[in-house]
């Protein structure tokens, strides 16, 4: 099981504690923030982009960043190979699925993730390692359950399928207050901002 804090709006010396007490990743949703505290912050853990990453920021995230969770297009993907190839990377990447199907919501819907993972898997600076989904943003975690469901069994296929520049290693879903069910349901990696810092101070 991999902790990654979700470290958005804490200050450096609550990232750096978190990292003392061994996390293995420190999660960023916004470049600028992230930017902002990467020379605050100690330690050898990798940085992971957990937000909505928009291609005119990936130059920056692929600098920042060790892992990015949130690939949802072919756009982005052919923009972070690019970003990647320039500075010499090869950036391991997870899928980002809307198993929600919410509107407005990033992610690749769940029947066009294997789409998508075979337009890019032949990508030279990026690797696909895994699957992450938020799941649905409102609602009683109880409820999340089959939406982690839904990712799982795609993470299942297409780890059946062996395509080449794909190592479906890491499923990446579950918070605070639905990491239980997440884990119960596959996953390996887990977000968790709230449980381990303790509530937002900003709202
Ligand atoms: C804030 C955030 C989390 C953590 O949420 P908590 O409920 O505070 O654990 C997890 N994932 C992402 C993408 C987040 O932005």
């Amino acid at each position: 099981m991999e902790l990654v804090a979700a470290a958005k709006t804490r200050n450096a010396e609550e990232v750096n504690a978190a990292v003392a007490a061994g996390i293995h990743a420190i999660g960023y949703n916004y470049i600028q923030e992230a930017e902002r505290m990467r020379p605050l912050v100690g330690g050898t853990v990798p940085w992971h982009m957990i937000g909505h990453l928009q291609r005119n920021k990936v130059k920056k995230a692929v600098e920042l960043f060790d892992m990015i969770e949130t690939i949802d297009s072919e756009r982005l993907a052919l923009e972070v190979d690019k970003q990647s190839a320039a500075v010499g990377k090869v950036m391991p990447v997870l899928i980002e699925i809307n198993s929600g199907k919410e509107s407005n919501k990033s992610g690749v819907l769940p029947e066009n993730a294997i789409g998508l993972i075979c337009r890019i898997h032949h990508l030279s600076h990026l690797t696909i390692v895994g699957l992450m989904t938020m799941g649905p943003r409102f609602g009683n975690p109880k409820y999340a359950r089959p939406y982690y469901r839904i990712t799982k069994r795609i993470f299942d296929e297409i780890r059946q399928v062996e395509l080449p520049g794909v190592e479906m290693r890491y499923l990446s879903m579950g918070m605070s207050n639905s990491y239980q069910i997440a884990i119960a349901e596959g996953a390996n990696v887990i977000h968790i901002g709230t449980a381990l810092f303790g509530e937002s101070r900003k709202k």
